[in-house]
């Protein structure tokens, strides 16, 4: 489908239920190398998004006003380290997507401006065993599958697979951000949470755009 408003709303409401089928998931990798909340944060952030969703009484009109909503409910409901770092995500996304419907080089714009937020409010780099390392080279393979002529729906599709690796790349990694960092050397040999919800959240945005 067309990046359009419609495909925002339903890959919002997607993200939804694969956070609430990984909750237990996502709060066991962050019991292994952090406190043991993330699952219950994101499920928490998204539960209330699609509240908000459903009490609207116009739909919204743009894919921004979408990721708008997105960001402020994650602000105010997520908490933790997530729930700042998503909410800068989606903030700065919607500020990048301000027409109908996103072309392929849209997409990657909304992509590189989540991930400009992320840094911009994280301060991580790749490496450090955080979503950075999920989302950089999600962004990266985006830039370059967008270059080559492909459709939006390609971009994000390329950006999903390119998370999800980098998420599973984290697995060696020692923590040098956030809380998995007081773990030190012991943060190796576990995967991220946070990489891991953002490949679920770019996984259901490829999977909304090809009408899976
Ligand atoms: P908290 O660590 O406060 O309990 P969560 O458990 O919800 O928050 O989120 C933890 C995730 O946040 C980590 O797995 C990591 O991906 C991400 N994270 C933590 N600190 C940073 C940072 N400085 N930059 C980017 N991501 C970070
Ligand atoms: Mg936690």
């Amino acid at each position: 489908m067309a990046l359009d408003v419609a495909w925002a709303l339903a890959w919002v409401r997607r993200t939804a239920e694969v956070v609430a089928e990984h909750k237990v998931e996502l709060s066991e990798l962050d019991r292994e190398i952090g406190d043991g909340d993330h699952g219950e944060n994101m499920n928490r952030g998204f539960v209330a998004v699609v509240g908000k969703l459903d009490a609207l009484e116009a739909p919204p009109a743009q894919v921004a006003d979408v990721l708008k909503l997105v960001a402020t409910t994650l602000m105010s409901t997520v908490g933790g380290a997530a729930g700042p770092l998503y909410g800068t995500a989606y903030l700065r996304a919607a500020k990048v997507t301000g027409l109908e419907s996103l072309d392929a080089s849209a997409a990657v714009a909304m992509l590189e401006a989540a991930l400009e937020g992320i840094v911009a409010r994280g301060k991580a780099t790749t490496g450090e065993k955080t979503m950075v390392d999920a989302w950089t080279p999600a962004t990266t393979a985006a830039q370059e599958v967008a270059g080559n002529g492909s459709s939006p729906a390609d971009v994000l599709a390329a950006a999903a697979a390119a998370a999800e690796d980098g998420a599973e790349a984290t697995i060696p990694l020692v923590a040098t951000k956030g809380r998995a960092s007081y773990l030190g050397e012991r943060s190796a040999g576990h995967k991220d949470p946070g990489a891991t919800s953002t490949a679920y959240i770019l996984r259901a945005a490829a999977d909304t755009a090809a009408g899976v």
